[in-house]
């Protein structure tokens, strides 16, 4: 942790934290969990038997599952849950089983006051079950501001039509937000605003609205121009804190991280190396991984790339690959302990899939990007990295070997490579400052602290 704690809460106060059961959700409720503790709060983390956390990373907390699933039900070997109400996947009604461990918990603390309930905004019908309770709800949000300003805005951009327009109208600006292409929109992967995707973002921003109090994982120097619009758009408590700043997320991974790939490191020299990782949920079918095996060994360039099994469609793992492929410059594992290859000296520059974790993670450690966004939020902040903080270059059409090659080359060995990595340093350095006494980040952090501290809450009798 780079920063010293100041304000100290005595341990007499309960947080009951929920996370969305999905890497790149669970990570940074995590961190805030851990963060949240060292002030001096205990800490409770309800959780689904889909994806539970590593329980055995954190004795200091306690535990709680809450929601089965069915381990037939093939959704849940899917990809994401996020297409399904998020409540109703599970085996029992989410707001009625929440209900009754909070009333539960809330009866049991008799020594320590359960402060506040933080959970995902996904989780948007845990906003009913704490009003019911009068138990205050803060909401963790783990995507950018600007694609929550973008979410909140798609009942509008659906009434103007663009989920409905042809390929023909892919460049074309998005008068609305004249920083996006109408690309971007369709990428984030909804058909109209009825569709189940729309409708989880549409609840999403409905009762993230609703709370009291928002956490946003980012700092303000990042995202100022944004943060106004939020203010006047949710009008609740905003709290930027950069969590990667402050703490890795190696002991929430839900897969083992491969170790040896430092070692690996070490012997590459400096900002020699592509890190190549496109998150825990996307999956690419075996054209476009062969497009991307291809574009690494054009580029020439050493790289170490994380293959996730299941990563390509229909394979377990590389099978597709030439045997010939790896050569001596590349290297490729299952998964990666992605902030310390980020920190590494040896790591040049990161192409991503613009997840935001991953994002806020290459800018707290200073390296440029090659964006290649899938769905969701993703595309929108890839459009905000390569375009308006100019920290990335944005590979807009898909998969393809010259682009993806020529695209390396831009970043790695080009002036333009140079340029945007100062731009990445002075972010950096401005996430460093935010950090420190007076800063931004550390400011939001003890406000945070103060405010959930100041909540009032009843304590039911039973
Ligand atoms: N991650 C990791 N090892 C890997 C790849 C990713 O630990 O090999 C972590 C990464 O540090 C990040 C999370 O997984 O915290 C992925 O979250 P993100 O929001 O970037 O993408 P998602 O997986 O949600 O699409």
């Amino acid at each position: 942790m780079e920063n010293q704690q100041e304000t100290l809460v005595s341990r007499n106060r309960r947080i009951i934290l929920f996370p969305f059961p999905f890497q790149g959700h669970i990570n940074p409720m995590l961190q805030l969990a851990n963060l949240l503790y060292s002030k001096g709060f205990s800490i409770t983390i309800l959780h689904t038997n889909f994806n539970t956390p590593k329980i055995s990373n954190y004795p200091h907390f306690t535990f709680i599952s809450i929601l089965d699933n069915d381990p037939e039900d093939e959704r849940f070997s899917k990809s994401s849950l996020i297409n399904f109400a998020p409540n109703f996947i599970f085996k029992q009604d989410g707001a009625d089983v929440l209900r009754k461990e909070l009333e539960l918990l809330l009866a049991l603390e008799k020594d320590e006051l359960v402060s506040c309930l933080i959970t995902d905004a996904f989780w948007h019908f845990t906003q009913s079950v704490a009003d019911s309770l009068n138990l205050p709800r803060l909401v963790l949000r783990t995507s950018s501001l600007y694609s929550t300003i973008i979410f909140s805005s798609i009942p509008l951009l659906d009434d103007r039509g663009y989920f409905t327009l042809d390929d023909s109208h892919l460049e074309e600006q998005v008068s609305e937000f004249p920083l996006l292409k109408v690309k971007d929109i369709l990428k984030i992967g909804i058909k109209s605003d009825k569709d189940p995707y729309a409708e989880l973002l549409s609840e999403m921003i409905k009762q993230t609205k609703a709370s009291s109090g928002i956490i946003w994982n980012s700092f303000k120097e990042l995202e100022e121009t944004e943060l106004e619009r939020v203010q006047h758009d949710f009008p609740v408590q905003s709290f930027l804190i950069p969590f990667p700043k402050y703490l890795t997320s190696s002991s929430s991974s839900l897969l083992d991280q491969d170790q040896t790939v430092i070692h690996w490191l070490d012997q590459q020299s400096t900002e020699s190396v592509l890190y190549v990782s496109f998150g825990s949920i996307s999956q690419v079918d075996e054209k476009e991984f062969l497009e991307i095996a291809h574009g690494l060994v054009n580029s020439k360039q050493p790289f170490l790339w994380v293959v996730r099994p299941g990563f390509v469609k229909g394979s377990t793992w590389l099978e597709s690959l030439p045997d010939e492929f790896l050569g001596e410059k590349g290297r490729v594992v299952k998964w990666a302990p992605q902030q310390e290859v980020l920190a590494h000296e040896a790591t040049g520059a990161f192409w991503t899939h613009s997840g935001w974790n991953s994002t806020l993670e290459s800018v707290c450690e200073s390296v440029a990007m090659i964006c290649s966004p899938f769905r969701g939020d993703q595309s929108l902040d890839a459009r905000y990295m390569s375009d308006v903080l100019r920290v990335g270059v944005y590979l807009e059409n898909g998969f393809e070997r010259g682009e993806i090659s020529s695209a390396i080359k831009r970043v790695m060995v080009d002036e333009e490579g140079k340029e945007i990595r100062e731009r990445v340093r002075v972010l950096k350095q401005k996430a460093d400052v935010s950090l420190m006494k007076g800063g931004s980040s550390n400011e939001s952090m003890e406000s945070l602290v103060d405010y959930i501290s100041s909540l009032q809450v009843s304590v039911l009798e039973f």
